[in-house]
């Protein structure tokens, strides 16, 4: 990759303004956020519950629009673009991570990471291809015909993300991955997640409570009154 390319942010989210109503009263979530996120850097989202973070992934990953600010996703401004681009991009470019799970019980490992590929329009062959291949890379080929119900805390979520990566996003977007998990096997998940930012130089952000796993990443975030500012 040339050096040209990584001087743009996989995402850069500008003067994020996003306010909720309660009851009659205006709560401000977000109130000139300004972050950016690298390629192959990952970044650890630590603040405590009620902050935003939720809400600024899903602002970071085109789930939410903000009501002030822009998000250019590899430089490109997102506000002004139609529904039908902007899932477009979210497709292709953004991977998300919830706390749970959320795979499609019915359906196998195989074929909840083969889904998002199949909308996107890849023939069948080449997801069962690109599926397994994903699916071993995390360590988990004997479990690709497993329903979600017959495999364990880690398994599932270590899936989710085969699911999170199969369409080779440029940005990771992860929400409290481990936060169900209990420690020994959130480590696990932990390591599968930096393996992927080695390997694909994902651009990755990861809310957690986690402090440890928060030290043990690239760099490391915050919320306060709205903004968001560096620790360390
Ligand atoms: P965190 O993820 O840091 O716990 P959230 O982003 O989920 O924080 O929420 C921040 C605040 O915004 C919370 O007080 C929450 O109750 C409020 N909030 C979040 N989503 C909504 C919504 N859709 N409508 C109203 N209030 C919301
Ligand atoms: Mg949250």
């Amino acid at each position: 990759m040339s050096e040209g390319a990584e001087e743009v942010p996989v995402v850069y989210l500008h003067e994020i303004k996003r306010q909720y109503m309660q009851g009659e009263t205006p709560l401000t979530i977000l109130n000139g956020a300004k972050l950016a996120l690298w390629a192959g850097q990952s970044v650890a989202l630590v603040a405590p519950s009620g902050t935003g973070k939720s809400t600024l992934l899903h602002i970071a990953g085109l789930l939410e629009s903000p009501d002030e600010g822009e998000v250019y996703v590899g430089g490109t401004p997102t506000s002004g673009l139609s529904d039908v681009d902007r899932t477009q991009i979210r497709r292709t470019e953004i991977g998300f991570v919830y706390q749970s799970h959320r795979l499609l019980p019915e359906f196998s490992a195989l074929e909840n990471v083969m889904l998002p590929q199949m909308i996107r329009g890849l023939k069948r062959g080449e997801t069962v291809k690109r599926a397994t291949e994903i699916l071993s890379y995390l360590g988990l080929s004997d479990r690709i015909k497993h329903r979600p119900a017959e495999l364990s805390g880690g398994e599932q979520q270590r899936v989710a993300l085969a699911r999170a990566v199969a369409n080779a996003p440029r940005a990771l977007l992860a929400d409290e991955p481990t936060g169900n998990l209990d420690p020994n096997t959130a480590d696990h998940v932990f390591q599968a997640l930096m393996q992927l930012v080695k390997a694909t130089r994902v651009a990755m952000l990861i809310a957690t409570h986690n402090m440890d796993l928060a030290g043990r990443m690239d760099r490391r975030v915050s919320l306060v009154n709205g903004e968001v500012v560096e620790l360390d």
